[in-house]
């Protein structure tokens, strides 16, 4: 079946059904060839929305073989062509933009309105920034000698594997995708197994663009799906988001067969609230930073809040008001801000969190907001959110990261003692810091162990800004120009001797 004009459904449920099943291969959405599926749960309710494919190494084989015979034609075309295709397929997406934050929204729980919609969109922003950058593929000519024109030249890698996770799906996905396929390469997503169904839904809107092969998704178990597309030996590139634990695990199957990768894993950011900080303003942006409309299940979440002391108690007052203030409810709800956990497991990962917080000697859990009420959302998977105080930049809480919302305001007396207590993280990936003082801030700047750093604000990742960690935040950058050119191409090296 090839995808024709696909029409937006806004019922979230109806088109979860619609999809349910599938794998995107060669074009032709395709049952995994076992036959078997497994649910996809709505964790506002606890209930079944659809199913996936449950693919395994048959499966991967099919799809990494789709798009090895779509990649030749697809890096013969010229790099603008493949740069307008891919905007072509930003402009469809933003007639999906309602239909796949509604999707979204009900397979990960993630609040319409504040979130789930804001990714969709997101989504569109990412492709149409890298379809404008075909003729950026540029090579450079060397002075090597005056009797040789020696010049390098940008290639594609060939197929690459994406590995994403489910906290913002789609964004991720587009992220790495959208500049895998205008440098020239052909894809094969492995979607994460609590959040299928949106992506999906994405790659087969752009496969209305896209020739058949070019793009390619399954679905399946991490160790049975993701592992034999690492593995493949006709991967040549793999990039992957998620844990430290699975990230590992991905580079060394990499390293044995020798293939670059790209990994962007967890975080421990620090939010830094110097004394002469604007202080709403820094509440504001640890409301933002920390992530409370996305459960707090975000890499770049400002879990560790290191505050003043002169300051400390105020700015923790505001913090309660303000998260107190928010509404918990049915991510579908449009006046909802704080929607689900993900999952069963990782709720009781989080409540295990706060149990240990609230056992630590000082340790104050400040809960807020109040949990929905109702029959409708009983089986919900809602958590409080948790301001923790009086822990210390050792605690567990202020080690490891959560992926919950709850986050540890930390008192600091000193800027150096910020500054060490900041890069004391065996993470690096964000950090900011609050301050009306230039020299301070332009210091912690340069001080700041991360790979990205704002002063005042703290905004999500943007197309167009080079993105990704230290230590073991993860290896490679993404989002840019320059993720483009330097993690999807191999450059090539050519001696033309003229004597
Ligand atoms: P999380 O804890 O956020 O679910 P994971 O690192 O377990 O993070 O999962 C991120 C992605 O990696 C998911 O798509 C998952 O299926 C995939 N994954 C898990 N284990 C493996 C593995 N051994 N090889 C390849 N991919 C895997």
């Amino acid at each position: 079946m090839t995808q024709q004009q696909l029409i937006a459904d806004t019922d979230p449920h109806r088109l979860a059904r619609t999809i349910s099943g599938f794998n995107l291969i060669g074009g032709e959405l395709t049952p995994a060839r076992s036959g078997r599926t497994f649910p996809v749960v709505n964790p506002a309710n606890g209930r079944e929305i659809g199913q996936a494919a449950h693919s395994d190494a048959g499966d991967v084989e099919q799809a990494v073989a789709a798009a090895a015979r779509a990649q030749p034609a697809w890096a013969a075309m010229a790099a603008r062509k493949r740069g307008t295709l891919v905007a072509e397929c930003a402009r469809l997406l933003a007639g999906h933009v309602e239909e796949l934050g509604r999707l979204v929204a009900l397979e990960t729980g993630k609040a319409l309105r504040t979130e789930s919609r804001v990714e969709a969109s997101v989504v569109a922003d990412a492709l149409q920034f890298y379809g404008g950058l075909g003729s950026e593929l540029k090579g450079e000519t060397v002075p090597f000698d005056p009797g040789m024109l020696t010049f390098t030249q940008r290639e594609p890698i060939g197929v690459v594997g994406v590995i994403i996770p489910w906290n913002a799906p789609m964004m991720l996905m587009a992220l790495k995708i959208a500049p895998a396929l205008v440098a020239g390469n052909t894809v094969v997503v492995k979607s994460a197994e609590e959040a299928p169904l949106a992506v999906l839904r994405v790659c087969q809107i752009l496969n209305q663009k896209l020739p058949p092969g070019v793009l390619n998704i399954v679905s399946g178990d991490g160790p049975v799906c993701g592992a034999p597309l690492v593995a493949h030996p006709q991967v040549g590139k793999v990039t992957f988001t998620g844990s430290v634990e699975t990230g590992r695990i991905v580079a060394r199957t990499a390293g044995e067969k020798l293939i670059p990768v790209t990994l962007e894993l967890g975080g421990k950011s620090p939010m830094i609230v110097m004394d002469d900080a604007d202080l709403p303003r820094a509440v504001t942006g640890a409301v933002s930073g920390m992530r409370f409309t996305r459960q707090g299940q975000s890499c770049t979440a400002a879990s560790r809040i290191l505050v003043h002391e002169k300051v400390h108690d105020a700015f923790v007052a505001q913090l309660k008001a303000r998260v107190d203030a928010m509404k918990m409810g049915d991510p579908l709800d449009e006046a909802t801000d704080i929607g689900t956990i993900i999952s069963r497991a990782q709720l009781d990962k989080v409540l295990g969190y706060i149990e240990s917080g609230r056992a630590e000697a000082g340790a104050t859990a400040h809960e807020c907001a109040q949990l929905p009420s109702g029959d409708a959302l009983r089986e919900g998977l809602f958590v409080r959110p948790v301001i923790f105080t009086g822990l210390g930049n050792g605690s567990r809480l202020a080690r490891e990261e959560i992926f919950g919302p709850v986050t540890c305001v930390i008192r600091f007396s000193s800027y150096e003692e910020a500054i060490a207590m900041a890069n004391d993280s065996d993470y690096g990936l964000a950090a900011t810091i609050w301050t009306r003082d230039l020299k301070t801030a332009l210091d912690a700047t340069r001080r700041l162990h991360a790979g990205f750093v704002q002063v005042n604000q703290n905004i999500v990742v943007q197309p167009g800004l080079s993105y990704g960690g230290v230590k073991q935040s993860g290896l490679g950058r993404e989002a840019s120009l320059e993720a483009m050119l330097d993690h999807f191409t191999h450059k090539k090296t050519v001696l033309l001797n003229m004597s």
